[in-house]
């Protein structure tokens, strides 16, 4: 056995000695016990440094992952905020849609009506014409798509919290996506627009023949003074057929083309006064009698409602008033009718 080294070997003489008596104690020992204490010491040291080096290195990945957990839940948050916005904004598009949809079917039927009554009112203006006009512009917009729910009923359906969640696409209502109502909204909304669209052309056509027949007052006044019709001359007191209808007036009240026509005949005579006769489309004429002044010539194109003479009592006339006639084919018809077609407009 390989002796130790020479410092090991030798030998230290530890005293101790108490303050206070005076016998002390000595312990005789090599340098080994000392070092192997210093040993055990420096080892236990190094564990508790390496211990608290991994206590503070679980410290940090802990907040480390603190930190990516509250940047998840953040971004989950934000997202969430993002998906309630456009879940919002869907809403709001499809209740847009819904109401416009709404607003122009509802557009559309009034239109609908307007068109009944213009049919009608073509129809006794224009007898078996209303057909061709009414039909003939309706061909011509035999593209435009009839409406898939039927055109009429006007009943409104609101749109459901559930279908709304489910236009919004949240949750799996596969088959209800949100794309196929708004798509189904905005066809709807596009094809009422294109109706109406066609319907107002085919409204402009026809507004546009009515300003040619002689449907206007052609006074400010509408107090019917004698119909049309047979009654009692009032200058023979016999039974007579009066062949149009006399408006009562004040002397130098404006008199207006009734339709827009061609101004055939402006002339005085001894009955009539001073008279002016106005051709119009269709077969119609419009007579204006009894006048103070002529503000018209012959062959002069005139708008309806524009003003051709002035009201008076010239010709055969006991006072101040409108004779005015109207001729279909060169037979004198009940003008009455014709004015009353825009009667509520009018007043
Ligand atoms: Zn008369």
């Amino acid at each position: 056995m390989k002796r130790l080294p020479g410092w090991l070997r030798r030998r230290y003489t530890l005293l101790i000695i108490p303050e206070h008596s005076g016998a002390s104690s000595r312990v005789r020992l090599t340098i080994v016990p000392l070092l192997l204490v210093g040993a055990v010491f420096g080892l236990l040291v190094t564990i508790a440094v390496l211990l608290l080096a991994l206590r503070s290195e679980d410290l940090l990945r802990i907040r480390a992952l603190h930190e990516e957990l509250a940047e998840a839940v953040d971004a989950y948050e934000a997202s969430l905020a993002d998906r309630e916005k456009s879940i919002a904004l869907l809403k709001s598009e499809v209740q847009r849609l819904t109401e416009e949809a709404g607003a122009v079917k509802q557009k559309l039927e009034e239109l609908d009506k307007l068109e009944a009554e213009i049919e009608a009112i073509v129809e006794l203006a224009l007898p078996g014409e209303s057909d061709a006009l009414i039909s003939s512009s309706s061909g011509k917009n035999a593209a435009v798509q009839p409406l898939s729910y039927g055109g009429v009923g006007g009943e409104n359906h609101p749109v459901e919290e559930d279908e709304l969640t489910e236009a919004a696409g949240y949750g799996s209502f596969a088959g209800y996506g949100s794309v196929n109502l708004m798509t189904s909204l905005r066809d709807e909304a596009e094809s009422i627009r294109a109706r109406l669209a066609a319907k107002k052309e085919e409204a402009a056509r026809v507004l546009d023949k009515l300003r040619m027949l002689p449907i206007a007052w052609p006074t400010e006044s509408t107090r019917i003074t004698s119909e049309f019709g047979l009654r009692s001359d009032p200058f023979t007191r016999r039974l007579a057929q009066h062949s149009g209808i006399d408006i009562g007036g004040v002397s130098g009240d404006p008199v207006l083309a009734a339709g827009g026509g061609v101004v055939v005949e402006s002339a005085y005579n001894r009955s009539r006064g001073h008279y002016i006769i106005i051709k119009h489309d269709n077969g119609y004429k419009s007579v204006y009698m009894h006048l103070r002044k002529r503000l018209v010539s012959e062959g002069q194109k005139v708008a309806q409602g524009e003003q051709i003479g002035l009201l008076g009592s010239s010709g055969r006339s006991t006072g101040p008033h409108l004779h005015f006639e109207i001729w279909k084919n060169d037979q004198a018809v009940d003008p009455l009718p014709y004015l009353q077609l825009f009667k509520e407009e009018n007043s």
